[in-house]
């Protein structure tokens, strides 16, 4: 066992780690402030190409590149997972028993798949066509079930209660399978389902009414108030629960040829029960300075925090500035005026070729980058283009790379226009 202190420890090189990493070595005082990044994973994946892998758009292999690579320079990597932290002595333990003490902590460490929240789940993914965007184990396995069905099939596209990565990816993947069905001219004779435990079709009304038209155009049947509870992939059924209304309760048990499962998520387990962490196992932060509500040297970012926004990379673009400014201004003794406004962004890839850009900040108030391009509740050409290559671009070069003064207007959208 050894024990080391950094001044600055950022737990998680994921979207979030690597940025924050990356944004505060580009300032001219990075490399005195002694940083250093705990991940013990190999790979670095970009997340949310996996709707494309699963569509048959992109190869597994273009969402992820070695963590290596990208580790900024400067920033010693320790390999291993966190396992605890104290708060009150600054010190991280690691799974192999030695210690990271700190000045501050950034705590990212994004979310863990909790597959056992759904009976048989495990067993059944990665067969009789049962599959999952959420995994790189499984997301290839998504386009195989898509090309198989055959005119007479039952699909089902399920979503998994909130807080998730990405709460549009669920119905993503469907409407890329429907749009699948209809170019192979097959559509009208297979049956699809998106099933949701929540009341609506997204969190902001004005996208919800959007994408309930889409659905419809491609006759999905909407399921709402649906959780998922068990699946028998052997004999291809799955259960579903009525959360709410007059059936409450009721169990609903359907046969289907694929199922597309996005598992429950939860934060990792060294998270839960920790001093920093809310009940739930989620880091507890102001929601607009990203600073820790009980220890001012901490702060949280990315899926693991409990700010209520939408669970994105796009979130994480615009909360690494505001951690990497906040830092600074402590560590200079001057007040914090970074502040996050929620922003989050879910490319909803309508059909294959078409995206349906939501972006928002809390409140559900509509605020895209670029309103004069497309509107933003209509699935848009450009907006394609904008998500299948601008995005990637933006997330591996300029983002992880820490450039955080990357320009991004965002406009107070009128819905009525
Ligand atoms: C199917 C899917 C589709 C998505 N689509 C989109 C989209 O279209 N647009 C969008 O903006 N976002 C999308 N997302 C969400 C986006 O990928 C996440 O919101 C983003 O990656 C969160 O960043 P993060 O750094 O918090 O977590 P992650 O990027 O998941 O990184 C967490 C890191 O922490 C590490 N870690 C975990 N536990 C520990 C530990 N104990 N100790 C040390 N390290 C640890 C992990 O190894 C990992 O490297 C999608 C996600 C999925 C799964």
């Amino acid at each position: 066992m050894s024990e080391r202190h950094h001044k600055i420890v950022i737990i998680g090189a994921g979207a979030a780690g690597i940025s924050v990493a990356a944004s505060l070595m580009r300032h001219a005082e990075g490399k005195s402030l002694d940083i250093v990044i705990i991940d013990p994973a190999q790979t670095h994946y970009y997340q949310p190409e996996f709707t494309l892998v699963g569509g048959g758009v992109v190869k597994l292999d273009k969402t992820r590149r070695p963590m290596k690579g990208l580790i900024p320079d400067g920033v010693p990597w320790i390999q291993q997972t966190a396992s605890a932290i104290d708060p009150d002595s600054q010190r991280v333990s690691l799974q192999n028993g030695d210690i990271v003490a700190y000045d501050y902590l950034v705590v990212c460490p994004g979310l863990v798949l909790d597959y056992d929240a759904i009976e048989g789940l495990r067993q059944a993914l990665g067969k009789n066509g049962v599959c999952s965007n959420y995994s790189p184990d499984y997301v290839e396995y998504t386009w195989q079930c898509i090309q198989a069905l055959k005119a007479g099939d039952k699909a089902f596209f399920s979503q998994a209660p909130l807080p998730i990565k990405c709460p549009g990816a669920p119905q993503k993947i469907a409407y890329l399978a429907a749009d699948h069905l209809r170019r192979q001219g097959i559509l009208a004779d297979c049956e699809l389902h998106f099933t949701s435990p929540g009341p609506s079709m997204f969190g902001v009304p004005y996208f919800a009414k959007a994408l309930v038209e889409v659905a419809d155009g491609y006759g999905i049947h909407k399921d709402l108030l649906h959780k998922l509870v068990k699946v028998d992939g052997e004999a291809k059924k799955a259960t579903f629960e009525i959360v709410d209304g007059e059936h409450k309760g009721e169990l609903k048990e359907l046969e289907f040829d694929m199922l597309h499962v996005a598992p429950h998520q939860t934060t990792p387990a060294f998270l839960h029960g920790s001093a920093i962490s809310n009940e739930a196992g989620f880091v507890e932060v102001d929601q607009h300075s990203l600073q820790h509500v009980k220890y001012p040297n901490i702060f949280s970012l990315g899926d693991a925090c409990t700010t209520p926004n939408s669970k994105t990379a796009a979130a994480v673009r615009k909360q690494s500035p505001v951690v990497v400014q906040n830092i600074k201004s402590l560590i200079a003794g001057e007040s914090l005026v970074g502040r996050y406004n929620g922003y989050g962004s879910c490319p909803l890839t309508t059909a294959r070729g078409k995206v349906m850009m939501a972006e928002f900040i809390y409140g559900g108030k509509v605020t895209p980058t670029l309103p004069y391009i497309a509107k933003p509740n209509v699935g848009s050409a450009i907006m394609w283009q904008v998500k299948t290559k601008f995005l990637p671009l933006l997330y591996w070069n300029y983002m992880l790379k820490g450039y955080e003064k990357f320009i991004e207007p965002q406009y107070d959208y009128d819905i009525e226009e």
